[in-house]
């Protein structure tokens, strides 16, 4: 019998890592600069706390590309590594120095904003380096260390002399990968992960344009001048205090997430909360109309200021997925699969206190301006009725300021049209029947018919309507929905008033008979008596529940 010790190939874990970790191989530069913030913060903290005594000053993050030399540095001024710290941080795959820092003065920097937390981040470099260097030199009085590895498990690590303070990571771009050596692409990464990052990241130089002298010519061009080019807004909005802003704040700030957006947001809805979990971001209310095939995934998700990803599907409530902006969260886990994210207990209460802001932002709007929120009513309604459809709780508050327009412009509250109508349109069985009109052209007559007996008449067009009159039937008492067209109108109370008609009998008979050749008898009712509307000397009418039947297998 022979015994022995399976040799675990330990040079297989590169091309694991090159294939597997990430899908997107662009998010190493996501990673790496990641890493040179927190490595910028960690000193800021540690000069705070009174720990590095150093000067802390504007340090910022540079990103150089070497298109000849095939290289990409990404150079901070954080605290740096000593030697022994890059023996234990970089050559023990998966030891996150992230995780440790937090863990060791978690009772003494609350809200660290430390991006890192799984240790393998950095090796992320090797899905499109063919060899990666650090040079890094520690805040601490020890000599600079320089590692260099070309994604075997060997290693060098020697000391080096580095005097400024901070880490350059240098990136041999390997062959496949020599998109990252174009400017255009760098540029576009930076702007799609790090554009609020906190730490300020030069990308290269640009020129800006000086306000011209008093005594210059009309002729004279304006002066300029070569500046950093810095791609980040460190400080976002989201970032700040609701009072801290200006109603011009929030509008600046949809315009720099969205600069191809043209059209102003209706209101905004700052999140901001630290217990039981984290959560700061500001919501936007676009203008939506009927669109309800509006483009999805505008919300951005945001940890600790780094992009995420713009689809926040299972972390916001499917109706609320019509809305734009940026939600922050670190602690929204995202090495899960969506699924399992819609169980997660955490995700599940960030899910219903945003639900709870925007409801409670809307009842805001419609108790101190209610004159405003009815114009708006129109382009947010498809939000409000989505969301009434298919979240109980917010249907009970929504309840309270849904509005339901007539087809005279005036707006109702369910409560507030329940008591105007409940005299003239309850019928003998004590049910009330609201009338409402989808298409005010096509349906005219119908309406002035309506209108002519007294009855209020609501203009509900949205797309999903009849889904949400079903949803209104079975939550309130002796109430139902009619369309004006429907076949019951006439059989509503005010029964006392006859109408003597111009035709005679016989005469009645044909012209329903006549109608009814071009109809489809079987869809629709013919009547030709009582209508005391001289416009209309006879009336096609469709049974309601026929038309919600149809109406609901098309949406
Ligand atoms: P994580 O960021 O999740 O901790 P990484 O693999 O990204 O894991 O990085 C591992 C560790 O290496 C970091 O925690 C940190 O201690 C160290 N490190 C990486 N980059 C830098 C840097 N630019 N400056 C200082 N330390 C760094
Ligand atoms: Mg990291």
């Amino acid at each position: 019998m022979a015994t022995g010790n399976i040799n675990v190939a330990v040079e297989n874990i590169f091309p694991l890592i090159k294939k597997f970790l990430y899908s997107d191989h662009e998010i190493f530069l996501r990673e790496l600069i990641s890493n040179a913030t927190d490595a910028t913060l960690k000193l800021k903290h540690l000069t705070n706390m009174g720990e590095a005594k150093v000067e802390y000053g504007n340090p910022y993050i540079e990103i150089k590309v070497d298109k000849e030399g095939k290289k990409l540095h990404i150079i901070d001024q954080g605290l740096g590594m000593t030697e022994d710290e890059v023996q234990k941080y970089i050559n023990e795959v998966a030891f996150s120095g992230a995780e440790e820092f937090l863990d060791k003065y978690k009772d003494k920097v609350d809200d660290a904003g430390i991006i890192g937390h799984f240790g393998l981040g950095f090796y992320s470099a090797f899905m499109v380096a063919e060899k990666v260097e650090i040079i890094t030199k520690s805040f601490k009085d020890e000599p600079a260390a320089h590692w260099t590895c070309d994604g075997s498990p060997q290693y060098t690590l020697e000391t080096t002399d580095k005097k400024d303070r901070g880490t350059e990571i240098i990136l041999h771009i390997a062959e496949d990968s020599t998109e990252f050596l174009e400017d255009a692409r760098i540029t576009t990464l930076l702007n799609k992960y790090n554009k609020f990052m906190p730490i300020p990241i030069k990308f290269g130089m640009k020129t800006e344009t000086l306000p011209k002298p008093e005594d210059a010519k009309e002729e004279d061009p304006a002066p300029t001048q070569e500046v950093d080019n810095i791609i980040n807004n460190p400080n976002p909005a989201w970032t700040k205090q609701p009072a801290d802003l200006k109603e011009e704040d929030y509008k600046s700030f949809y315009r720099e997430l969205y600069p191809m957006q043209f059209e102003e947001p209706l209101f905004n809805i700052h999140l901001n909360v630290d217990y039981p979990f984290n959560l700061t971001g500001i919501l936007y209310f676009p203008k939506l109309g009927n669109d309800m095939n509006i483009q999805k995934d505008r919300i951005q998700l945001y940890q600790n200021q780094v992009f995420v990803t713009d689809n926040v599907e299972g972390i916001v409530p499917e109706f609320l997925t019509m809305l734009r902006g940026v939600i922050d969260s670190p602690d929204i886990p995202l090495n899960v699969s969506r699924s399992y994210l819609q169980a997660d207990g955490a995700v599940k209460k960030i899910s219903s206190y945003i639900t709870r802001k925007v409801a409670d932002k809307l009842n805001s709007l419609f108790k101190n301006n209610r004159e405003d929120f009815e114009q708006k009513w129109n382009d947010i309604k498809v939000v409000i009725e989505y969301g009434m459809l298919s979240e109980e709780k917010f249907f009970e508050k929504a309840d309270k300021f849904a509005l339901y327009p007539t087809v005279d412009g005036n707006y109702f509250t369910f409560e507030e049209l329940q008591e105007k109508i409940k005299d003239a349109q309850t019928d003998k069985d004590g049910k009330t029947v609201i009338l409402y009109a989808s298409n005010k052209d096509e349906q005219h007559q119908y309406i002035e018919a309506a209108k002519a007996k007294g009855y209020e008449v609501l203009l509900l067009d949205s797309p999903i309507v009849s889904h949400l009159l079903q949803k209104l039937e079975t939550s309130k008492e002796n109430i139902s929905f009619a369309r004006v067209d429907a076949d019951h109108v006439d059989n509503l109370i005010k029964k006392d008033e006859t109408v003597i008609s111009k035709l005679s009998d016989e005469e009645k008979d044909k012209v329903k008979g006549l109608v009814e050749e071009v109809v489809a008898k079987e869809t629709y009712t013919v009547q030709v008596e009582a209508m005391d509307s001289e416009a209309a000397p006879f009336i096609i009418t469709q049974p309601e529940f026929m038309r919600r039947m149809k109406e609901m297998q098309q949406t």
